[in-house]
């Protein structure tokens, strides 16, 4: 059974879509871990869908299944991390080609990028995607084949409008790719707003419990050459994903839309309250009014602005890794959108890459919000 489209996101989440498994008829589906599937004595395969496990996983198409419905997208495909499919995208370009990508995004991408760039001989273009005309001209200038921004941005928070990118990237030749990692598919549809393509992060808010590594894309449009140049490359050069991973993944998917609403108006009420704090320097959350990209942010994010904030403690690193030091509830430790709350000095982490040394990023979890503010309220003085 398939549930129709046209239910709520809550809806075709908490029931997978609609997957009943036959002829058990378990409300969940089985794991199926079995790499390779029998052909009977004529040789045709028992079941056509399945051959071999590098690129036919009944689990992980039922997970990408309720990904694309998620994300109002045609296709999704699975990766073994964020990373492997931000890789699976810029794989698609040719030598001496030409990106635009946002400056200032998680680490992880820009070093990954400037790397392969430089292995590539392409041209690499790192640009202010939040102002609209710096990301105008950065597209008129550099004919890039891909434009990849992330909005929210991490861990700036940075707002970057969707549909403006699209624009911009279309006029210009380029893809649009969108990594919405810190929105997730409940929160922000960028394949509406014109991107061609989205990446999520599925580590973070997608599975929501800190056990699961893995990445997805999605398009709206499954036959353009970028959609099957990727899809071959997974089945060739082989960056699927686990029976157990995505057997957890749509696990964890069940609760997104509610996680995600909790965490959204925690994570308000937390930033407001530290805007109002006389140790605090600044607050980075889109949801709060004082943020620069917050009228964008509302109109493209009409459900929440995530669990994501950063904020800037008075003084330098001492002063903040002395009020992470005191925290007892949120975990020091990387990583964001679990269910569990997390705290994390970046500058510790990328000492060079420009992030303030009083900078504390938080992810919020759906832990209560007056335990947290009670947690911070002590670690602040
Ligand atoms: N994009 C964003 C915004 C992230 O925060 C991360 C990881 O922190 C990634 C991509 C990479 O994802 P993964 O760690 O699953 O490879």
């Amino acid at each position: 059974m398939t549930l129709p489209n046209e239910l709520k996101a809550a809806t075709l989440a908490a029931q997978a879509g609609g997957v009943i498994d036959m002829p058990s008829g378990g409300v969940t589906p089985p794991i199926q871990p079995s790499t390779t599937f029998v052909r009977d004595e004529d040789y045709a395969l028992v079941n056509p869908d399945n051959i071999y496990s590098r690129d036919n996983s009944d689990i992980v198409r039922i997970a990408e299944n309720v990904l694309a419905r998620l994300e109002g997208a045609e296709e999704a495909l699975l990766f073994p991390s964020g990373m492997a499919a931000i890789a699976a995208l810029f794989r698609t370009l040719p030598n001496g080609g030409s990106i635009v990508v946002q400056s200032g995004i998680y680490w992880g991408t820009t070093k990954w990028l400037r790397d392969f760039s430089a292995r590539r001989n392409i041209a690499l273009h790192e640009v202010e995607a939040a102002d609209p005309e710096a990301l105008a001209r950065g597209c008129r200038d550099h004919t890039p084949g891909i434009v990849f921004i992330e909005t929210p941005s991490n861990p700036w928070l940075k707002t970057v409008d969707i549909a403006h990118a699209a624009k911009c990237a279309h006029a210009a030749g380029a893809l649009l790719a969108v990594d919405s990692t810190a929105a997730t598919p409940v929160l922000q549809k960028p394949l509406e707003l014109g991107a061609d393509i989205v990446m999520h992060s599925a580590t973070k808010g997608i599975n929501g419990h800190s056990d699961v590594l893995a990445g997805v894309l999605a398009t709206s449009a499954p036959a353009a050459r970028v959609w099957t140049d990727i899809k071959a490359d997974r089945h060739d050069a082989g960056a699927v994903l686990g029976s157990f991973e995505a057997w957890l993944l749509l696990r964890g998917m069940r609760t997104l839309p509610l996680r995600m609403e909790r965490m959204s108006s925690s994570a308000l009420k937390i930033a407001n309250w530290l805007e109002a704090h006389p140790k605090v320097a600044d607050v980075f959350y889109p949801g709060l009014e004082s943020h620069p990209g917050h009228e964008i942010a509302s109109a493209q994010m009409p459900g929440g602005y995530g669990c994501l904030l950063s904020f800037l403690v008075q003084g330098g690193a001492p002063e903040a890794l002395a009020v992470v030091g005191k925290l007892r509830l949120f975990h020091r430790a990387t990583s964001l959108g679990g269910v569990e709350s997390l705290v994390e000095h970046r500058h510790t982490i990328e000492p060079h890459t420009g992030i303030p040394e009083n900078l504390i990023r938080v992810s919020v979890g759906i832990e209560d919000a007056d335990d947290l503010i009670a947690d911070l309220t002590r670690a602040l003085g």
